[in-house]
């Protein structure tokens, strides 16, 4: 594949001058790509081996605050490192920035060498290790939606994000000529991302005036969180050179859909093949698909702080927007939180509807398959399949209307304790209610508009 660079294909690179830049880089609690820009022949000498990084990159919300009350960095502790140890098989040529490669760390505590629990890419190794000895690889792929404007990020930022012109006046969704004239920002997108290793399969218009989505080739679970992390870095950067702002918020506009992230997957066995394909099966579903995607529905609730992080992210489910609002499942049915995509063939595979463009992939993806796995462990069985209108549905699980229940949720989930650790699910359950009442506190255009004259 284009862009990928092994090490001696770097140091290559470096002698002849192609490569002079290295980013080594991290993610952090909100899925954005954190780190330094090195000197290539530094980076070749020293940090290849190891690198470091503020501990409170672990522990800071969407502004960079620094957030009293975590376990893992505070004042009292002296905000210390984290070792960062390059990923060497993440290591790729970013195209659309001259001479420049780019490799995700891992992150080590310096003084007990181990891996740091918490770190989203911690987080899903640990499930996909769970999966692996049951005999299973998980193949998933995270569509990632956004809006586009004629804006540029500066502009954006001076007015406030206010009275934004968006890259088309209507309603895209899989409009040809539309997205021609986007095509400039669009082309870039994919044959950029296409030369970092990261197999594009197409770009499409949306559900809303403005909206784009881009679709990722499926990969490994680890693979696939890398890449989107990467993409939505990238897509940023393609945009900002082309004086256009994105964004990746799940709600930016009361008038305009949602943005989305759903995540496709499925399980394979080491022979390659789908362990979620039975031709024998209801719709070719396997007994383990039925299981893994049993403990999906079962744990839901709990995992929906894991797809939706803030506050904004509930604004998103909204009836008739193709957002879900409930937890069943159903046949090619975007109107569920599941959807089963791909029937009868060996492409079957499970479509979780309920995440936002604002997820953090790592976590999304390791509090799917912790789900999974319990579904497959405890044989849960699949509830009858929905059928029509999802969001008429009555008598239905619903999926948390809000932050705070979501946090609840997951806070009385014996399950993710147990599958992700205490202190994992401490950690981000504390980010939950940093959010929350940080917006609490807030006078938002709404309360203003609502009530300054009216009152
Ligand atoms: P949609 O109907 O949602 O538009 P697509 O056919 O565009 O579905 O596929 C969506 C995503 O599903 C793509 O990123 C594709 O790579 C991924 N995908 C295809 N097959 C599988 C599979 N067996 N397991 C996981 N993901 C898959």
């Amino acid at each position: 594949m284009a862009g990928k660079l092994t090490l001696q294909e770097l140091e290559r690179a470096v002698k002849t001058g192609k490569v002079d830049t290295v980013l080594a880089v991290q993610v952090d609690m909100q899925g954005r790509l954190m780190g330094k820009r090195f000197q290539a022949e530094f980076f070749l000498e020293s940090a290849v081996t190891e690198t470091h990084s503020c501990n409170y990159l672990l522990s800071t919300d969407m502004e960079m605050e620094t957030v009293p009350g975590y376990a893992n960095a505070s004042w009292s502790a002296g905000y210390g490192d984290y070792a960062m140890r390059p990923d060497l098989n993440t290591l790729r040529l970013i195209p659309w920035l001259e001479g420049t490669a780019l490799v995700l760390c891992d992150l080590y505590d310096h003084k007990t060498h181990e891996e740091v629990k918490i770190s989203p890419r911690a987080i899903l190794k640990r499930q996909i290790a769970r999966l692996a000895d049951m005999g299973f690889t998980p193949m998933m792929a995270t569509e990632l939606e956004f809006f586009v404007f004629k804006n540029s990020f500066e502009e954006a930022h001076e007015q406030g994000y206010r009275h934004l012109d968006l890259i088309s006046p209507y309603n895209e969704d899989y409009h040809i000529f539309q997205t021609t004239k986007e095509e400039d920002l669009m082309r870039a997108i994919r044959t950029g991302l296409n030369g970092a290793d990261i197999p594009i399969e197409n770009t499409k218009g949306e559900a809303s005036a403005g909206q784009a989505e881009v679709n990722v080739r499926y990969a490994d679970a680890l693979s696939m969180a890398d890449r989107h992390a990467i993409v939505k870095n990238g897509v940023k950067e393609i945009a900002w050179a082309k004086q256009r702002a994105v964004t990746f918020m799940a709600k930016w506009d009361n008038a305009s859909s949602g943005s989305s992230s759903h995540i496709h997957q499925s399980l394979w066995t080491p022979d390659g093949k789908s362990a979620f394909f039975d031709p024998e099966g209801q719709y070719g579903m396997s007994q383990t698909m039925r299981h893994y995607m049993a403990g999906l529905l079962h744990h839901a609730p709990a995992m929906t702080l894991f797809l939706a992080p803030y506050v904004n992210s509930y604004k998103r489910f909204v009836e008739g927007t193709f957002a879900p609002t409930k937890t069943v499942w159903s046949l090619d049915n975007r109107t569920a939180g599941f959807r089963v995509c791909g029937d009868a063939s060996s492409a079957v595979r499970v479509e979780c509807r309920i995440g936002g463009s604002d997820l953090n992939p790592y976590l999304a993806l390791a509090s799917q398959i912790a789900a999974g796995i319990d579904g497959i462990v405890n044989k849960r069985e699949l509830p009858e399949e929905f059928e029509g209108d999802a969001y008429q549905g009555e008598g239905v699980p619903e999926i948390p209307t809000n932050i705070s229940d979501a946090t609840a949720e997951l806070d009385k989930s014996a399950m993710y304790r147990d599958a992700f650790g205490n202190e994992v699910v401490e950690h981000y359950l504390h980010a939950a209610r940093w959010e929350q009442l940080e917006y609490n506190r807030r006078v938002t255009d709404w309360d203003l508009a609502r009530g300054f004259e009216r009152a």
